[in-house]
């Protein structure tokens, strides 16, 4: 459930695609901030030739590349690949031990002390964003935090800082300003679009584009908020799954209590030898 429905101060990127010269500094300040390791990738010459393909358990943002001919010139175009931070996400509103939280700020938190890795919020995440710790032998889930740490101490993510051309970061209306601002300066430079303005009821990422959004591979997402979704296509979901994913909440619910029973049982041991 989001802690604020107004969403006209929250912090928003503006991502103008038409600006971003596929120069990978956000991906490198992403993985440099939030200490993420290096992983083993191969150079993928399919739908472009990004590298890495896509997000990944150690990557949270990812540069997307799209060749194409317009007046019969080749033409890139790159996309940044990130956590939309939803105005209602569906990924907290699925999660059965809240591990996920829409800021007040406008980042949507994930606490790992809470997950059970029950992947429900992959499944509900219209952008395919949450991604599982494969490699790992308890593994739980890994996204974009909006760098809040960052944010709340008045900084911008350091994806934004280190772009040096298309990401703007500030106040939702103020992006979409600009956004429209551009659009009407420049019709024949965009598609007249802002994604994310309205999709899944709106999000704290906007882009602008001169290709058309689906070309480059983005999703065709509904523009009602997804929470009202989720639970309807979580019920056609086997009731073993939901089952599952009760037992789950129930023993993570039983491990963090033993866990608190615990520390409280050591700081009582300590207090007494004092
Ligand atoms: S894009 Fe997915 S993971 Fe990110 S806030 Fe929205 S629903 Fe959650
Ligand atoms: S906001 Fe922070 S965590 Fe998210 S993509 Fe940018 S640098 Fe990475
Ligand atoms: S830093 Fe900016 S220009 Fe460079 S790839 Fe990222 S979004 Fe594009």
């Amino acid at each position: 459930m989001s802690t604020t429905k107004d969403f006209s101060n929250t912090r928003t990127f503006l991502i103008d695609l038409t600006r971003c010269t596929g120069c990978r500094a956000c991906q490198v300040a992403c993985k440099q901030w939030n200490q993420m390791k290096a992983e083993k990738t191969t150079f993928f010459k399919g739908e472009g030739y990004q590298n890495p393909q896509t997000m990944s358990e150690y990557t949270l943002t990812a540069i997307r590349f799209r060749d194409y001919e317009k007046n019969g010139e080749n033409e890139f175009a790159f996309y940044k690949e990130m956590c939309m931070h939803c105005n209602d996400p569906a990924c907290v509103s699925v999660c059965p031990v809240s591990a996920f939280t829409k800021t007040p700020e406008g980042p949507v938190v994930y606490d790992t002390t809470r997950c059970i890795g029950c992947r429900f919020c992959m499944i509900a995440c219209p952008f395919g964003v949450p991604k599982y710790e494969w490699s790992k032998a308890l593994p739980l889930v890994v996204k974009c935090t909006g760098c809040y740490a960052r944010v709340k101490e008045g900084l911008i993510p350091a994806c934004a800082k280190a772009c040096p051309t298309a990401i703007s970061y500030g106040g939702r209306n103020d992006m979409i300003a600009e956004a429209k601002r551009r659009l009407a300066k420049w019709p024949e430079k965009y598609v007249n679009r802002i994604y994310g303005l309205d999709e899944a009821g709106g999000t704290s990422v906007l882009y602008l584009s001169a290709l058309p959004f689906t070309e480059l591979g983005f999703k065709g997402v509904t523009k009602r908020p997804l929470p009202s979704y989720t639970w309807a296509a979580l019920r056609l979901v086997p009731g073993v799954f939901l089952t599952m994913g009760g037992s789950l909440a129930f023993i993570s619910w039983l491990t963090h209590r033993k866990d608190r029973l615990r520390k409280e049982e050591e700081a009582r041991k300590a207090s007494k030898t004092q």
